[in-house]
């Protein structure tokens, strides 16, 4: 196949990271996502609602999912142009048979410094000291309540808390602590769940951040009233627990991170709707079919897999990755309106959020 020649040169790419390309609002390429399924064991009402991901739904076939062979060739490419994070997701990351395999692969990848995983924790428990063991640095794991009924309601396949639990337990028993929490709030679903869940991460150590509810994919029927603002999610909390703004760990951050006053503990907030970040927005999403997506309300992507099949050399893909990146403008939140909410988009379980 033929595909114009990129300007990095192969043999500095390999042995001295090029400084990263950056796209047209100048912002560097840093993180990579990789959704490794789109398939699923929870049906969230936010996500992936049961109505539409049911037994008729067509999952990618399985033919046609990057191996992990290939994806290690892609996140070689990805450090090449700068990349130096992962995060595995999904769909649900650990349904994906032998994950330990591919951790350990991108290990290995030169360039990459911090690999983590975002998970439901249902499956943790089994798979927390062979992730560790293969190199995962980090984890994240999804929760949205620590009341039964609730998290079932949300989760809607019945799945208890105390499972999740017993995988955060055995996360951190692993060595991948501290453990981040991501809280999804749902107005008249969770907003009950927020206090108890700050304080019981503040009591075990865990990061709890709390996410507004976000318009992405086009089947969780998002209304902006359904909504949990992060100044209300924020004012729930200080009432309880007063905190103090701390600044960021890292450039690019999405949370926006608090301590509490009176001692230990962090929380953060995940303000996508409210105050969109997407001025330092630094990600690259890998779908597991190998498409790539430049925003998580992206309609239009880049496939990878078929000139990777195809033949393409690391020149050839270096060349596709920094074309799509160099041309990015994307910045969806900050353009939200009654207008763009019903443009097609891709679901969030197919670039894994
Ligand atoms: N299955 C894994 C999990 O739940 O952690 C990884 C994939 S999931 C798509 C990644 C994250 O996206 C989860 O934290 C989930 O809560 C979040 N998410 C999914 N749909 C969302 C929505 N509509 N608004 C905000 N966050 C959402
Ligand atoms: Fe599955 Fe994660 Fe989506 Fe829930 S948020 S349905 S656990 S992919
Ligand atoms: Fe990044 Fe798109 Fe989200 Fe903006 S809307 S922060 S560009 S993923």
């Amino acid at each position: 196949m033929s595909v114009p020649l990129p300007t990095i040169p192969a043999d500095v790419a390999v042995t001295e990271p090029p400084a990263t390309i950056t796209d047209r609002l100048g912002r560097a390429l840093h993180d990579l996502r990789v959704s490794v399924t789109d398939r699923c064991n929870f049906r969230c009402t936010y996500c992936m609602p049961r109505e539409v991901f049911g037994p008729g739904y067509r999952f990618v076939p399985r033919a046609d999912l990057l191996t992990f062979e290939e994806i290690t060739r892609l996140a070689r490419v990805f450090a090449d142009l700068g990349a130096r994070k992962i995060r595995l997701t999904g769909g649900e990351p650990l349904v994906r048979r032998d994950l330990p395999d591919l951790v350990r692969m991108l290990a290995g990848v030169p360039g990459i410094d911090d690999l983590a995983m975002t998970t439901n924790g249902s499956l943790l428990a089994l798979h927390a000291r062979a992730l560790a063991d293969a190199g995962l640095g980090r984890i994240t794991v999804s929760l949205d309540s620590l009341d039964d009924a609730v998290f079932a309601q949300l989760n809607d396949v019945g799945m208890s808390v105390g499972r999740v639990v017993a995988g955060i337990e055995a996360a951190e028993a692993a060595g991948l602590g501290p453990i981040k929490i991501d809280a999804v709030v749902r107005r008249g679903v969770n907003e009950e769940s927020i206090v108890p869940l700050a304080l019981e991460g503040r009591r075990r150590g865990w990061i709890v951040r709390f996410i507004e509810y976000m318009d992405v994919g086009q089947t969780n029927g998002w209304r902006m009233e359904d909504v949990v603002p992060a100044d209300e999610i924020l004012d729930r909390i200080g009432r309880v627990l007063p905190f103090e703004p701390l600044s960021p760990a890292y450039p690019g951050e999405v949370a926006t991170r608090f301590r509490y006053l009176d001692g230990d503990g962090e929380l953060g907030i995940i303000a996508s709707v409210t105050r969109p970040f997407c001025a330092s927005c630094t990600r690259a999403r890998l779908s597991a079919e190998g498409r790539l997506y430049l925003c998580l309300f992206g309609m239009r992507a880049t496939d990878l897999r078929g000139p990777l099949r195809a033949g393409a050399t690391d020149d050839d893909l270096r060349a596709l990755v920094t074309g799509a990146w160099t041309r990015r403008t994307d910045r969806y939140s900050e353009l939200r309106s009654d207008a763009t909410v019903h443009l097609p988009r891709v679901e969030m379980s197919a670039i894994g959020g």
